[in-house]
């Protein structure tokens, strides 16, 4: 069962609003409206006073006439705009419902021992710290499915946070990904397009009548802006989906993970000792066994948890990412599996489909862990039965 998403209305009371929240907030209103301005602004300067009144209609004998140059300006226009607007649109719809976001605990004095971990603990492997448990938010004092990210914007815990975009109006996570990427990718195919007529346009008006109006001007800046700002988000959005990174997880690369493996047969006697017999190791103290066998992964303890289910925890090395795909892998997980799919913002991503396996569907390393954990020990994963 997948944790609970609040809707829209709500109100809970441990949802205290800071000052960074409602900065975050308003930001996210502001920003959309300005560039809807932007947008009005540079459609007049392009639709209007270059096509209609430089190129249609001009009024200096010394300009040619060109309608049809004029017309098709307008109608590329006009399908490079509705095609920005329609991810945008859907992103926004998409934000506002909030799918992504996890409703804090009802008591701001819960413990860890007491938050329920089993929608977590379902999965034949998941997340965890040094003692076998889920990831506890101290803030909204629940278990973190894998991939969370508490975000200080919005006060909650967010599934597969990326970041917080007052640009593009609010939170880019598992839901809102995929018309993020289209989102940034044609408002870059829109800009470019915008900068490109006005300077042509612009070049020819100075050499021709010695004209520079300054509402073209304006509009060649804005969209030389934007065009730098969205192709460079275009680049890095499209790069970690590849990779199958969020944002967060970019910036916390290199780090280890502790995950546990569900057993469904219990390891030989001798060999039901985590080996090597390693205690909680902290994460600076990792550096130091990056010359042992990449495969080397330690195995922490063995614990019992929710229903009795008993799992085994073992830590990946630095920089072996739990998710990690093969590039076409990673793209397809949050766009979709077909062409279409990775243009169109219809459907969710394959992401957001849940197996009995994990969160989301484990990269090949953790299959690797398994795979020597049941060679080295005789016991047997419910992760590898799971995919036979
Ligand atoms: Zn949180």
């Amino acid at each position: 069962m997948a944790p609970v998403a609040v809707g829209s209305q709500d109100d809970h009371a441990r949802d205290h609003t800071t000052a960074e929240q409602r900065i975050g907030m308003a930001t996210s209103v502001v920003m959309p409206l300005l560039e809807f301005g932007a947008m009005g602004y540079v459609t007049w300067v392009l639709c209007y006073k270059i096509c209609f009144q430089y190129l249609i209609n001009p009024s200096d004998d010394r300009l040619p006439l060109r309608q049809s140059t004029g017309i098709a300006l307008i109608v590329v226009y006009a399908i490079l705009l509705l095609m920005l607007l329609v991810p945008w649109l859907r992103l926004l719809q998409v934000i506002w419902t909030r799918p992504d976001e996890l409703q804090p605990s009802s008591s701001s004095t819960t413990e860890k021992k007491d938050a329920d971990p089993s929608a977590i603990e379902q999965y034949d492997a998941y997340v965890c710290d040094y003692e076998g448990v889920p990831l506890f938010c101290e803030k909204c004092r629940v278990f973190k499915p894998d991939r969370t990210h508490h975000c200080k914007e919005l006060g909650r815990c967010v599934r597969k946070m990326d970041h917080y975009c007052p640009w593009a109006g609010g939170i880019i996570a598992e839901t809102t990904h995929k018309s993020f990427m289209q989102f940034v990718f044609y408002a870059a195919l829109y800009t470019t397009y915008l900068w490109l007529v006005v300077a042509i346009f612009l070049a020819e008006n100075a050499s021709k009548i010695g004209s520079r109006p300054g509402t073209w001007i304006g509009a060649l800046v804005v969209g030389v802006l934007f065009c730098i700002f969205t192709f460079t988000m275009t680049c890095m959005t499209g790069y970690n989906l590849a990779i199958n990174y969020t944002s967060v997880e970019a910036i916390q690369r290199g780090g280890i993970t502790n995950i546990a493996f569900l057993i469904t047969k219990m390891p030989n006697q001798q060999a039901s000792l985590p080996s090597p017999p390693t205690p909680p190791t902290p994460s600076t103290n990792v550096d130091n066994k990056q010359t042992e066998a990449d495969d080397d992964w330690p195995v922490l303890r063995i614990v019992q948890r929710y229903n009795d289910r008993t799992f085994v925890v073992m830590q990946t090395k630095p920089f072996q990412h739990p998710w990690s795909a093969t590039l076409m892998e990673g793209w397809k997980d949050t766009m979709g599996n077909t062409v279409i799919d990775w243009f169109i913002p219809l459907r969710n991503s394959p992401c957001k489909q849940r197996s009995r396996s994990g969160e989301f569907r484990w990269g090949e390393v953790v299959y690797d862990m398994a795979a020597k954990y049941q060679r080295d020990t005789g016991a047997e994963l419910a992760l590898l039965e799971g995919r036979r």
